[in-house]
């Protein structure tokens, strides 16, 4: 069964999906769900998963046939999908709830045919031929408008939700925008009495103080913010952001790569290779001419308990100053 379905309580929507229990990991001990005979993304095992939507060459080109042991980054549907079903207009109210009759897409990104478990283990090459794979997918999304929204992410490891070793990008195509993303819209999207946008705001902020910067390149900067809700949790901001990212250039994703790289080395130094989530957050497609897109990398050493779950409140035991001030060594 999956479905998607809203409450109106808390205000959010929630993804009831039952296809997803006959996942590796779900109610499988991690031992053994990690220990596959066969990994499904390694190359010459293309036939243990569903057939390719989109495979990329090293110099980041489009090839016909992925079989042929030449890819570097490949493009195929979730065999476990959080949505399944095909997109019909509309809500349906179900008493005082809401239910979507519309679903979505999720497909999953292999940066790379070795098996590697890390973005820092990832060449720059691959993790930047990666990012552009996921431009051709949001760009396809955005032209032909059936889903709202598509969110990026990488789960590494078992407690970030991993549930294959090999290191991949998910992207999960939502037929419905949440209150928090048309909020984030509406934020971004107001004028502000310093004529720079709430972005743009924050990019000077953190450029001024300086103490939470981690690192900055010709078109990014990299920091924890000032409110940051978990301990490490760094967002990567480009400085000026005119268009959607699946319109910016090789160079920038080439950049983002290596702060993702280079932010990912140092958490998996000092916290002995921690699970972590790296995420895209932008705004629904409809707003996106008024997006300012960025990049957050979060490791999961902290777990979410009683309190954040009822208030929304995060309790953070390390303050973004000391993170930064260990992430830059
Ligand atoms: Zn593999």
């Amino acid at each position: 069964m999956s479905d998607l379905r809203y409450d109106p309580v808390f205000d959010v929507w929630t993804a009831i999906s039952e296809v997803r229990r006959e996942r590796p990991i779900e109610f499988v001990p991690i031992e053994q769900s990690l220990k596959q005979l066969i990994c499904p993304f390694c190359l010459g095992n293309e036939l243990e998963t569903p057939p390719t939507i989109l495979a990329l060459d090293g110099q980041a080109r489009r090839l016909e046939h992925e079989q042929n042991g030449h890819w570097l980054a490949r493009v195929i549907p979730n065999k476990f999908p959080t949505y399944v079903g095909g997109p019909s207009p509309g809500t349906a109210a179900i008493g005082p709830f809401l239910r979507s009759m519309r679903l979505g897409d999720q497909e999953l990104i292999i940066p790379t045919p070795r098996h590697v478990d890390s973005l820092a283990e990832l060449t720059v090459e691959e993790m930047t031929t990666a990012l552009r794979a996921a431009q051709y997918r949001l760009e396809d999304k955005a032209q032909r408008g059936v889903i709202e929204h598509a969110m990026l992410f990488v789960n590494c490891r078992y407690d970030a939700g991993a549930s294959i070793a090999h290191i991949h990008f998910q992207m999960i195509g939502s037929p419905v925008t949440t209150t928090a993303l048309q909020g984030r819209a509406e934020r971004f999207g107001a004028g502000r009495s310093s004529g720079r946008s709430l972005m743009g705001e924050v990019i000077d902020f953190e450029r001024r103080e300086q103490v939470r910067l981690v690192r900055e390149t010709d078109d990014f900067l990299m920091f924890c913010p000032f409110a940051s809700r978990m301990a490490f949790q760094v967002w990567i901001v480009p400085r000026q952001c005119i268009r959607p990212i699946w319109q910016v250039p090789i160079d920038h994703l080439r950049q983002i790569a290596e702060l993702s790289q280079f932010y990912v080395d140092r958490i998996e130094r000092l916290l002995s290779k921690p699970a972590y989530n790296w995420m895209l957050h932008q705004l629904p497609f409809s707003s996106a001419q008024a997006d300012h897109w960025f990049i957050e990398i979060v490791p999961r050493v902290s777990k979410t308990a009683g309190y954040e779950m009822g208030t929304d409140i995060w309790v953070n035991p390390v303050a973004p100053e000391t993170a930064a001030r260990q992430l830059k060594v």
